[in-house]
């Protein structure tokens, strides 16, 4: 009995290995699949044989380069095994993707959102009529869709898809899987959206260079202040995490923020706190709902040209970002830190504050400045980070729920 059930968790957990190897690489040769999963022959046969007769992964002849010899046999995910819905909600819309099982996008709308923020109910309501929408376009049964893969900033329950609070809904809560179970059977998962920038760079940097990643701080700047770190635990596993970075405290008893707290990062660093600081508005100034980019960028044009308060605007904002990074390196360990979003058109006003925020650290100056790099586009990052860890939860969810051979 017990090593029944041992051989067949073993047996599972290669079947992961080898759906996580054709995930990272592609189609790839039996031969490839022992190259990447170290796994014998043997169990690849077995493996494969079972998966493909599950529908889970298909066969294709490749012709030899040469035009000679037998053509070579690649494995690779079935396109039409399962499907994928994926909602980026932003702070003017909602957009909906739907993905099939290989990772290629089929369709894709957006739709704008009303800037009302007692709206919860409205809001699920309308994704409601999204996801019905995205469904009635494909053509496709209900039950072919798999998972739901929901992303937007603030701070999301840590495992269960509950919005807890977000700058768009406040303390609304939202709990998505709730709203959406007696619609819909797929499994609803939720995600901080710079948790997803974090776990596409992670997945990315790890396929880059392989032996030397450990971890990685992603850092979201706009209206809001985001942070999702990832850390490598394994070859191929990785935890990601977005602690409450925007509302951590910079300054006790410090600027209002729109979380209602007193001195957050993001009440000197969000885009409303820049615009404040610029315009000389009194601290305590309930911050604005939502600022244009062009705002900002007329403020970032003043400050290039040497007004003083304007400049001044974006160095204190730079000041709070490198203040709590070098909290979260303290805290943690020295790591790369990626900025992204809308702000890091302003990373050269910025640039000077974060460093010598950063600086006052001491394991700052023991070991030195951490890595920054500037990522340009986040929405590319976070579709990314959704299909990184969707299309993942799918494989194991597939081979976990009787995918067992007949033996
Ligand atoms: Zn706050």
């Amino acid at each position: 009995m017990l090593t029944k059930s041992s051989t067949e968790l073993v047996r599972q957990r290669n079947s992961v290995l080898v759906l996580a190897a054709l995930r990272r690489h592609g189609a790839l040769a039996h031969t490839e699949i022992s190259d990447f999963t170290k796994l014998s022959s043997a169990t690849i046969s077995a493996i494969t044989a079972d998966l493909e007769k599950a529908h889970v992964i298909e066969k294709s002849e490749q012709q030899a380069t040469s035009g000679r010899g037998r053509p070579r046999v690649l494995f690779r995910q079935r396109r039409d095994c399962g499907y994928l819905v994926v909602v980026v909600i932003s702070s003017d819309g909602v957009q909906y993707s739907l993905v099939d099982y290989a990772g290629k996008l089929i369709d894709r709308f957006s739709e704008e959102r009303s800037h009302d923020p007692t709206g919860a109910e409205r809001f699920i309501a309308s994704v409601k009529v999204g996801l019905a929408r995205i469904l009635s376009r494909s053509k496709l049964p209900q039950e072919k869709v798999l998972l739901i893969s929901i992303s937007s900033k603030g701070l999301v329950h840590p495992t269960d898809p509950v919005l807890v609070w977000s700058p768009i809904f406040g303390s609304n809560q939202i709990d998505f899987e709730s709203a959406l179970r007696p619609d819909w059977r797929a499994r609803v998962i939720l995600g901080n959206e710079t948790q997803l920038v974090a776990a596409a760079l992670g997945a990315n940097e790890e396929n880059a260079r392989p032996e030397d990643f450990r971890s990685l701080a992603a850092l979201s700047l706009g209206h809001s202040i985001g942070l999702g770190i990832v850390r490598r635990t394994g070859q191929g596993e990785r935890e990601i995490s977005a602690p409450n970075f925007g509302h951590m405290l910079h300054m006790a008893n410090g600027g209002l923020c729109r979380c209602g707290s007193k001195g957050c990062i993001e009440a000197y660093a969000g885009f409303y706190a820049i615009l404040r600081m610029a315009f000389e508005v009194p601290l305590d100034t309930i911050p604005a709902k939502f600022v244009p980019v062009a705002e900002l960028d007329k403020i970032a044009a003043q400050a290039r040209q040497g007004h003083r308060m304007s400049a001044f605007a974006f160095r204190q904002a730079g000041i709070a970002l490198g203040n709590g990074l070098s909290r979260l390196l303290s805290l943690t360990e020295l790591m790369p830190i990626a900025i992204a979003g809308p702000g890091t058109r302003y990373y050269d006003l910025l640039r000077q504050g974060v460093e010598e925020g950063l600086g006052q650290a001491h394991v700052v100056r023991m070991e030195g400045m951490p890595e920054i790099r500037v990522v340009p586009d986040e929405s590319i990052l976070v579709f990314e980070g959704h299909l990184d860890r969707a299309l993942s939860l799918i494989d194991q969810e597939l081979v976990l729920s009787g995918i067992q051979g007949s033996d």
